[in-house]
């Protein structure tokens, strides 16, 4: 990566950790869940409107944490939106690889640019202290989809 690229990157993460999209509580919200990062301290609720297909209709978060994990649930919010549940796990599993090395990449139909976005974040890979706060909000994502209600996540 150029220090070019790398300084464009930080500046995304920055903006994002400062001013985070989609940072709120959807009254009409259908499912959440909460995630905590005893690591760093991050704390995260993730709220999320899913239609009957499935679709995505609204994802927002609330919740206190360092820039990194701001950041990553602000891009989150903004990729999932409209997407459908095969778009969503095909997202969570490139950006899990993206972030953490572990598990597959893989190409998918129609989230191309999304993944393009999400790759500011995979600087942190080589920060394992970093990769925790990371993939939190993910997780709970994950968590709020599958569960349809809350449920405690931690990254530990
Ligand atoms: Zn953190």
């Amino acid at each position: 990566m150029t220090d070019e690229l790398r300084d464009l990157y930080q500046e995304v993460i920055l903006d994002h950790g400062k001013n985070p999209r989609n940072f709120r509580h959807p009254a009409d919200a259908n499912r959440h869940a909460h995630g905590h990062n005893p690591l760093c301290g991050d704390r995260i609720t993730v709220y999320l409107k899913v239609d009957g297909e499935g679709i995505v209709r609204d994802v927002a978060f609330e919740g206190r944490g360092c820039a990194i994990s701001t950041a990553s649930a602000s891009l989150m919010t903004e990729v999932l939106k409209g997407k459908a549940p095969e778009q969503i796990k095909a997202l969570f599993d490139n950006f899990h690889y993206l972030a953490t090395g572990a598990g597959d990449a893989y190409p998918a139909a129609g989230i191309e640019d999304e993944l393009e976005r999400l790759e500011v974040l995979g600087g942190v890979r080589q920060y394992p202290m970093r990769v925790k706060c990371a993939t939190l909000a993910w997780h709970t994502m994950n968590a709020a989809l599958g569960s349809g209600d809350k449920e405690a996540v931690s990254t530990e």
